[in-house]
């Protein structure tokens, strides 16, 4: 953890007694921290709001509004809750003290000040808080770390789909929901038609624009229900769950139809593609996942084998 600087630190001084708040003031920057002051309790709350300390030092009797309404409105703002309050109080007023800590007070020092004392509890609690400030910034940092790494491990990086393995999870899940609650869902393959030529034509970052232009035209034909990932090269699946294979070539055809339209114009050029598409729909008898992809696969290969840019479902193979 990192080392103490007190003018890091804005300290918010509030007493009804000017002249105390001189002493403090005068206390505190002889050691080097920022300080800003109030005189009652509205001031104070106002000022909180504008100068965000780190620290107050707080007169517990106070007119108007005492240090214990103060401290209780504070601690009622999610913003300031965690703001260390110290109370200033006379040695007769202990009663009011175990209400201060019940509010959430950190600490309080007594009236006549013994200088040292008065420091090492302020720095006590501004070091606490320092920690704490340190250790959610570390917690912060670590949350984006796990956010990252998540999208690492379940996203394909050239299109930021799903990858092969997340998907296969996701389908899995989905085939038992349907064994358990019966809801059906469908599965598409799809792969790009002659794309080895766009390669050989354009080269192969062009090749790459292709793919991720193709995964976002795929992307707006989609529900948010519906998963879409990259099996392998060009080849990518999706699932519609709650679909049978009437709307689910439905939706394979309004895909392909899309991408046919498709142009992705790199520099002076023009690329058009076309995919193919292979439909099949769960069936009780599915034990696998497995079964399935074969289905679709094999429907697939037919579209292939039919002359490509087109959608088969497994009713049109001999399954
Ligand atoms: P078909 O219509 O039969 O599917 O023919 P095809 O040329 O699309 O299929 P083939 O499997 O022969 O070739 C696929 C090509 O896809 C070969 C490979 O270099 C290319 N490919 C795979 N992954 C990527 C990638 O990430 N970026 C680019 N640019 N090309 C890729
Ligand atoms: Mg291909
Ligand atoms: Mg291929």
């Amino acid at each position: 953890m990192s080392t103490f600087h007190p003018e890091d630190f804005l300290v918010l001084v509030v007493d009804d007694l000017n002249q105390n708040l001189q002493v403090i003031g005068e206390i505190l920057e002889k050691q080097g921290y920022e300080t800003t002051f109030a005189t009652n309790g509205e001031q104070a709350l106002a000022r909180i709001k504008s100068a965000d300390p780190d620290l107050i030092l707080l007169d517990l009797m106070m007119p108007e509004m005492n240090g214990l309404e103060v401290c209780q409105i504070i601690k009622k703002d999610l913003q300031f809750k965690e703001l260390p309050i110290v109370f200033l109080t006379a040695s007769d007023e202990k009663t009011n003290l175990i209400q201060a800590f019940e509010f959430g007070a950190v600490d309080y020092v007594t009236k006549p000040f013994h200088v040292p004392e008065l420091l090492a509890r302020v720095r006590n609690h501004l070091e606490l808080k320092q920690t704490r400030d340190q250790l959610k910034k570390v917690l912060e940092q670590q949350k984006h770390l796990i956010a990252k790494l998540e999208k690492l491990a379940t996203t394909d990086p050239l299109t930021g789909i799903l990858n092969r393995r997340h998907f296969l999870n996701i389908a899995t899940k989905e085939l038992s929901r349907y064994h358990r609650y019966n809801c059906g869902f469908s599965l598409l393959m799809l792969d790009l038609d002659h794309f080895k030529r766009i390669n050989d034509t354009y080269g192969h970052s062009i090749g790459d624009e292709v793919l991720k232009a193709m995964t976002e035209a795929v992307l707006k034909s989609l529900r948010k229900a519906d998963s879409f990932g990259r099996f392998g090269g060009e080849e990518f699946a999706i699932l519609l769950p709650e679909t049978n294979l009437e709307t689910a070539r439905e939706v394979a055809e309004r895909i392909r139809q899309t991408i046919t339209k498709l142009t992705i114009t790199p520099p002076n050029q023009l690329v058009q593609i076309t995919v193919s598409i292979g439909v099949t729909t769960c069936k009780m008898k599915d034990e696998s996942l497995e079964v399935l992809l074969q289905r679709a696969d094999k429907a697939l290969y037919q579209a292939k084998n039919l002359g490509r840019d087109r959608v088969v479902t497994h009713l049109e193979t001999d399954n």
